[in-house]
């Protein structure tokens, strides 16, 4: 494990910063809809390479059309791309979205399961995915949700060295305290959004720069 006080701070510290930022997509939602596990479940599914606001605004207008899985599987897959345009890959996401919905109700009696097992036999779904929604929907304090921004931010952190996302977060469960895990996607995310950009993050405008190592990271700003 790295040494815990070293995690400990940089966690606090973005504790803090981000108070104010705007929050990623899929948080929003999951505070507008009372931690729901469905339409957590079906915005992570349309934020794949998504912009936030775009994100948002399809999982709304979706929702306003239908908030059960069991309404949204009735509803034609023309229908759901028509709604959720202009996420990107929308005719995938929507094929997803309906294969999803069915499956939850043939398999699942209208209800998103519980456990990562059962979530990943969804159509569409990943263990990214699946331990958000376990995080959000289901308050689970043992999974930790690995984008590209954790990956990115974990690796110029020193936490972890790895090549693939899948891989980080094996090597997270092992660098850091569990009491972080929840946490981890809802800072790092906001933190890469904001200020540890993929290219050119503001390494000069950072809080945690001086307990960051930089690690592969050559053109910077600031
Ligand atoms: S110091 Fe630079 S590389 Fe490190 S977290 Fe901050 S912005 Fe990212």
């Amino acid at each position: 494990m790295r040494n815990p006080q070293h995690v400990e701070r940089v966690m606090r510290t973005l504790g803090r910063e981000i108070t104010g930022m705007d929050l990623p997509a899929v948080e929003k939602i999951s505070e507008s809809q009372a931690e729901d596990p469905f339409q957590i479940l079906i915005a992570t599914l349309l934020s794949a390479r998504t912009q936030d606001a775009t994100t948002h605004a399809a999982s709304t207008r979706l929702f306003k059309r239908a908030r059960t899985p069991r309404s949204m599987a009735r509803l034609e897959v023309k229908e759901i791309e028509t709604l959720i345009y202009p996420v990107s890959f929308y005719r995938n996401k929507a094929r997803h979205v309906k294969a999803c919905c069915e499956m939850l109700v043939d398999r699942y009696r209208g209800r998103v399961p519980a456990s990562m097992e059962e979530l990943v036999t969804l159509p569409g779904v990943g263990r990214k995915t699946a331990n958000l929604v376990l995080i959000l929907g289901f308050k689970s304090g043992q999974n930790i949700c690995v984008d590209t921004h954790v990956h990115r931010i974990s690796n110029r952190l020193g936490w972890v060295k790895t090549r693939l996302p899948e891989e980080t977060e094996q090597a997270l469960y092992r660098s850091t305290e569990s009491r972080w895990w929840p946490l981890l996607n809802l800072y790092l995310v906001t933190w890469g959004q904001n200020v540890c950009r993929p290219v050119y993050p503001r390494c000069g405008d950072c809080a945690i720069a001086p307990d960051c190592r930089k690690i592969g990271v050559r053109r910077k700003t600031g």
